[in-house]
Order: C-alpha cells, then sequence, then structure tokens
C-alpha cells in the first residue's frame, strides 16, 4: 500500500464546457501523480500534486537513451456517477513487463493500480460524460541519473497524467485507410516490441509519415525478419475475418500485447467464433481479399477501441475491405466492448472495475 501524500490546489482550471470538442491529449487535469525511484531506497515519496513542469538536467539520461516505460487506459462515468475503469491490473502486469525489458525497477501491480485511483478519484468532475468520450489515463517512468554513460538509471520518476478525451470518431465508427509498410520496420524479436516504450514510437514516425503523404492514416507492420507476416499497427493489434473465422497475429516478442485484443479475444469466443491467432503472411491477405474470403478487418486499442479497416494499400494492391464499410462483427465488438466499459451491458468477465 503506497502512503499518497496530497498537495491539492484551490486553483482549479476552467474545465472544457459541454459538447466542446475535445481532441486527444491536450486537456490536461488540475493534478497529476508522482512517485520517485533511487537505487537503495526503492520507489518512495508517492504523492499527488498540481499539474505543473518538471525540472531536468539536460544530462537527464532519458533524453539520450530513451529508457522510458509508457501505459495507456480509460475511465468512464456510469449512468449512476460512479467512476469505472477497464482492466487496469492488465495495464499494471504490462508495466512491470515493459519495466523489465527497459531494466526499470518494477513498480507492484497493487500500486500501480492504488495510485491510478488515487488519481481519478481526485480528478472525477474532469471525467467527461458524452457517449464516445472518456478520461484518458498516462501512467509513464522516465530515467532521470544526471549521467552520460550507457547504463540504467539508478533514479527514476513515475507519474500518472489525466486528459479528458473526445470520441475517437466525429461520427460513429468511420473505417480508416492502412497502409502495409514494407520498407521501414518497426520492431524485430528479440527487441522491444512487446514493451510500451517510446523507442518503438520513435521508430515508426518514418513510416507513419510516409503513409500519411500517400492519404492512409494509419500504418501495419510488417515482421522485421522476413517482411511478410503482419505485425501490428501503429498503436493498435489488428484483426481479420476471414471465411468466417476470426485470425490475428500471434504473439511473437515483437507485437505488443494489447488488452483490448485480449478482450476481443476473449468475447469472440465465448461467442462461439473461431477464433486463430497464428502467422499471416501480408500475401495469404491478398489471396483471400481476391478470393472474397477476407470479410472484415478492425484494429483494436484503447484509443479507439476497434477501428474498422476499409481499405489496405500493400505494394501496387489496394484492397477495399467490407466495400469500405463497417463490418458486422465490429460493430458488434465495439458496441459490447464500450457497453461494458461504462457499466451499460452486464460483464461477465468482471473487466470493468469501480473506483470507491
Ligand atoms: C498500446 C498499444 C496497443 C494497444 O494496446 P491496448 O492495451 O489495447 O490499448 C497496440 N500496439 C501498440 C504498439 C501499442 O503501443
Amino acid at each position: 500500500m503506497l502512503n499518497i501524500r496530497y498537495q491539492l490546489t484551490e486553483n482549479l482550471k476552467k474545465k472544457p464546457e459541454k459538447g466542446q470538442p475535445l481532441g486527444f491529449g491536450k486537456i490536461v487535469t488540475d493534478h497529476m501523480f508522482m512517485m520517485n525511484y533511487t537505487e537503495g531506497l526503492g520507489w518512495h515519496d508517492p504523492r499527488i500534486v498540481p499539474y505543473q513542469h518538471i525540472s531536468l538536467a539536460p544530462t537527464a539520461m532519458v533524453f539520450h537513451y530513451g529508457q522510458t516505460m509508457f501505459e495507456g487506459l480509460k475511465a468512464y462515468l456510469d449512468e449512476e456517477g460512479r467512476v469505472r475503469l477497464f482492466r487496469p491490473d492488465m495495464n499494471a502486469k504490462r508495466a512491470i513487463n515493459s519495466n523489465r525489458r527497459l531494466c526499470i525497477p518494477e513498480i507492484p501491480e497493487e500500486d500501480f493500480v492504488q495510485a491510478v485511483k488515487a488519481l481519478v478519484k481526485t480528478e472525477k468532475d474532469w471525467i467527461p460524460t458524452e457517449p464516445g468520450t472518456s478520461l484518458y489515463i498516462r501512467p509513464f517512468v522516465i530515467a532521470t541519473d544526471e549521467f552520460l554513460g550507457v547504463a540504467p538509471s539508478k533514479t527514476y520518476l513515475f507519474m500518472i497524467i489525466l486528459s479528458p478525451s473526445g470520441a475517437y470518431y466525429a461520427s460513429g465508427l468511420e473505417p480508416v485507410g492502412i497502409w502495409i509498410e514494407d520498407d521501414y520496420v518497426r520492431a524485430v524479436r528479440g527487441g522491444m516490441g512487446f514493451a510500451k516504450t517510446g523507442g518503438n514510437y520513435a521508430a515508426s514516425l518514418a513510416g507513419q509519415v510516409k503513409a500519411h503523404n500517400d492519404g492512409y492514416s494509419q500504418v501495419l507492420w510488417l515482421d522485421g525478419v522476413e517482411r511478410k507476416y503482419i505485425e501490428e499497427v501503429g498503436a493498435m493489434n489488428i484483426f481479420f475475418v476471414i471465411d468466417g473465422k476470426v485470425v490475428t497475429p500471434m504473439l511473437n516478442g515483437s507485437i505488443l500485447p494489447g488488452i483490448t485484443r485480449d478482450s476481443v479475444i476473449t468475447l469472440c469466443k465465448s461467442w462461439g467464433l473461431d477464433v486463430e491467432e497464428r502467422r499471416i503472411s501480408a500475401d495469404e491477405l491478398i489471396e483471400a481479399q481476391k478470393a472474397g474470403r477476407l470479410d472484415e478487418c478492425f484494429g483494436t486499442g484503447t484509443a479507439a477501441v476497434i477501428s474498422p479497416v476499409g481499405k489496405l494499400r500493400y505494394k501496387d494492391d489496394v484492397m477495399e475491405i467490407s466495400g469500405g464499410k463497417i463490418g458486422r462483427l465490429s460493430q458488434k465488438l465495439y458496441d459490447t466492448v464500450t457497453g461494458i466499459q461504462t457499466g451499460k451491458l452486464e460483464d461477465p468477465f468482471g473487466w470493468s472495475v469501480i473506483v470507491e
């Protein structure tokens, strides 16, 4: 149990107006959580303080070698006015795995969840309630040693910040166009693709810029060795419906194990659908699409929940999927996952956690 110290401000910011577009990650709340790590002392001084800038030396290791970890989850206000989180224990467990890969000391699962709950409770009034909106929660760790040598830092800062976020799509689910990148790669097995860390995103930017310049909104990455097998989208895992079966790349070390991915697999299985976690080559996809066997394609991730894909480009092939519309399964999954998250639907798996 963390003994969290509270230093609250009375100088509260103006909250967004009802109906005002919130966007994503632009607005921050009044307070944030901070906790330091010092070798020999462990994690210490957990505190909730006014949101403020932090001061670091230019030699702070995070600026040079990218020793960082982050997480992302959301809080919702249900119809009874209670605060709900979606599977926060999974974020805490994944943070431990990311930290291990990056030689960052682990944050115990219960401390991570306690810190998230404490901050969200403090900032409850910031949770937006319009359909599709939520309070985005961003926990992260940075290495703070003042040292230009390459080694794991001996000091760290763990922080949590909150951002009220709008509906991902302005008008319902909108299918996106995806670019299958066959030159750049994001991650390789043995690297840190399974960890949620800034470096993977830095590696993805050049491909993303290329895709945007061509009018595609996201990149679908291929495996880093053969550049043949489908891995995942920038910040989403990817699913296909082929011959009525739900197919998604298996977790192989270079793919981020998404919590939405896990939830979608569990739901599909509970509905009696065949789910295959396996290798899928880009060629297999093209063939399936040409033979009319590729029924749906969608991405899964906390930000968009379910993101239907209407168009896939691979080399010279541009494939239209589901007639460029939202597939039946994509819509059903979106409705079910968001229904459970907001407490509107029954929660047979105990995923939705009420913050007392
Ligand atoms: C966060 C993330 C995802 C999605 O994970 P969720 O837990 O479902 O939000 C997928 N891919 C990458 C690279 C990510 O960083």
